[in-house]
């Protein structure tokens, strides 16, 4: 699939009445992505009006606190066992950055 483009996070403008950050679509709507989706790992703001989509580009861990009051928190998960769940976190982050790399070369070429 295909993104119209590539925005750095730094670029869109923060809609504090809406919480969502936003960034100007061609067809004269806008890009939309919440903090929330953002905290999720989501790099993708969609317009609502057309089918383009863009890439956010930004530092996941300036966002992964915003999940805590999110009420699909997964607490099942968390009460089985908490060594697991750090090893899971562990390999969560080795994930992201692996993926971070890889994404950082696809970017140069
Ligand atoms: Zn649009």
């Amino acid at each position: 699939m295909g993104f119209y483009d590539e925005i750095e996070i730094e670029d869109m403008i923060w809609d504090d009445a809406k919480g969502v950050f936003h960034y100007p679509c061609p067809c004269g709507d806008r890009f939309e992505i919440s903090r929330k989706q953002l905290a999720n790992g989501e790099d993708i703001a969609v317009c609502p009006s057309c089918s383009l989509v863009i890439r956010i580009i930004y530092d996941y861990l300036d966002f992964e606190d915003e999940g805590d009051d999110d009420e699909e928190v997964k607490e099942e998960e968390a009460e089985e066992s908490d060594d697991n769940a750090d090893e899971k976190f562990e390999d969560a982050v080795e994930r992201l950055e692996v993926d971070l790399t890889s994404r950082m070369a696809e970017a140069r070429v």
